[in-house]
């Protein structure tokens, strides 16, 4: 059985091993996406008709979600089977949506601090299409003086007049999903690029001229071994990217491994199991420290001058960010939303001029605190007068049960300035999370 500290991982614990099985370990939000609800969608009309809130820094999400292939660890909504015509049909109504948002009190003389495309895979757009749709974003929200613009690639999506054109348009940090540099690993996920068109890309980006270039890993895909991943670390710095974000290989139920899973009937993923995958963190961590990155959260290491990650700072504390296209995540003056997660009707309430809003949940004055305090944790470091000034909390009160606990468990230390996590705490950040978590919220499905 998993220890009480490590409820809602997904674990099996086997001969003294814990094993992956079926469940969601990265926490994005809070509360949970399982309470967020049809019946409240009426409080995000009502809040966009307040007046704007300009202290709070504003950002935008645009969700693209095609993709050439899907991956058999995937769980977003994707699609692999969208024509052109189908594809123009959704930069439209992503554009409507856009139109109607910015046209509304809250977000009336806003400047957009930091955009972020991701999906999906918004380099699977041609040229054209993003012309087409920077262009159109632009006209209803202006993007001067937003100070990052962040977009998602794959690997064999860009091709060198594009990599040009994305620098062109004003992208200052791009992102490669690259997850692992071995073509057989790759093939036997189902990725869709190849080893080779990494470096092509990779080449051609850094030529382009990019502020900051993010590579994505993931430790433990199927197929994976201790002296590949040590290879993929290699690699890595060889490119020498000024961030490299490591993810650990979850299998969440919307994925084709959990359908093969319960096609064999076995609780068990193919893939390592926890302290494998923990391991294979840590060493990649070690070998970028040594190489002189630092690790700016539990995911992320980063070297060089342009590092900074704009939009996950200002997300984890409490930005108002809009999110448009399919199944986009928005948080408006502490209402959280999402918009409508299936393709035709996002695109057919947008084409409407209505919002396409799936689902929402108002956030207590409690709850955002608890939000920003276990999103913050992600980042190692958490800092006790933020907290004491923003929410009057003083968090080693508040949490003070749970902080005993876990420094017992040696996850984390505290002084009266901050709360750090170990390298334990941080290879496992997110499976501590729920201990902060309303009761209420504490068993949850992240869904
Ligand atoms: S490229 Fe990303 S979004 Fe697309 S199928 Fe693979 S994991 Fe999913």
């Amino acid at each position: 059985m998993a220890s009480d500290t490590e409820r809602n991982l997904p674990i099996l614990e086997v001969d003294g091993k814990q094993k992956t099985t079926v469940g969601n370990y990265f926490i994005s939000n809070y509360p949970p996406y399982s309470f967020w609800t049809a019946d409240q969608r009426h409080l995000v009309e009502t809040q966009l008709d307040t007046d704007p809130s300009p202290e709070t820094p504003l950002g935008l999400y645009v969700h693209i979600p095609f993709c050439r292939k899907r991956c058999d660890f995937c769980y977003f909504k994707v699609y692999t089977d969208k024509n052109a015509e189908q594809i123009r049909r959704y930069l439209d109504a992503v554009l409507e949506e856009m139109r109607q948002l910015a046209a509304r009190p809250y977000l009336r003389g806003r400047k957009l601090e930091f955009v972020y495309f991701g999906g999906g895979t918004p380099s699977y757009l041609s040229v054209d299409q993003l012309q087409y749709l920077f262009e159109g974003l632009q006209e209803s929200l202006s993007w001067e003086g937003t100070r990052e613009i962040s977009f998602e690639c794959e690997p064999g999506t860009l091709q060198e007049k594009k990599i040009f054109a994305l620098r062109e348009m004003g992208i200052t940090r791009l992102s490669l999903g690259i997850e692992n540099f071995n073509p057989e690993i790759l093939e036997l996920n189902n990725r869709a690029h190849r080893a080779k068109e990494i470096f092509r890309a990779y080449e051609a980006a850094q030529r382009a001229g990019f502020p900051q270039i993010n590579i994505d890993l993931i430790a433990g895909m199927v197929g994976e071994t201790d002296d590949n991943w040590r290879d993929c670390i290699e690699q890595t710095l060889k490119l020498a990217p000024e961030s490299v974000t490591i993810y650990q290989m979850e299998i969440p139920y919307n994925t084709t491994i959990y359908q093969q899973m319960k096609d064999g009937k076995s609780l068990l993923a193919p893939v390592a199991d926890w302290d494998t995958k923990r391991l294979w963190v840590s060493e990649g961590f070690d070998r970028l420290i040594d190489a002189g990155y630092v690790l700016s959260s539990a995911y992320t290491a980063t070297k060089g001058e342009n590092t900074s990650f704009l939009y996950r700072d200002a997300l984890w504390r409490g930005a108002d960010m809009i999110g448009i296209g399919v199944s986009s995540i928005a948080h408006v003056g502490g209402i959280h939303y999402q918009n409508e997660h299936k393709f035709d009707p996002y695109v057919e309430r947008a084409a409407k001029s209505e919002l396409p809003i799936w689902r929402a949940y108002a956030t207590t004055p409690d709850e955002r605190f608890i939000r920003e305090f276990i999103l913050q944790l992600k980042l190692g470091r958490v800092e006790c007068d933020y907290f004491r000034q923003k929410f009057d909390v003083d968090i080693l009160d508040r949490f003070s049960q749970q902080l005993t606990k876990l420094e017992s468990e040696g996850f984390l230390t505290h002084d009266p300035q901050h709360i750090t996590l170990t390298r334990d705490g941080l290879l496992q950040a997110d499976g501590l999370l729920p201990n902060f978590f309303l009761e209420a919220h504490q068993d949850a499905r992240y869904a």
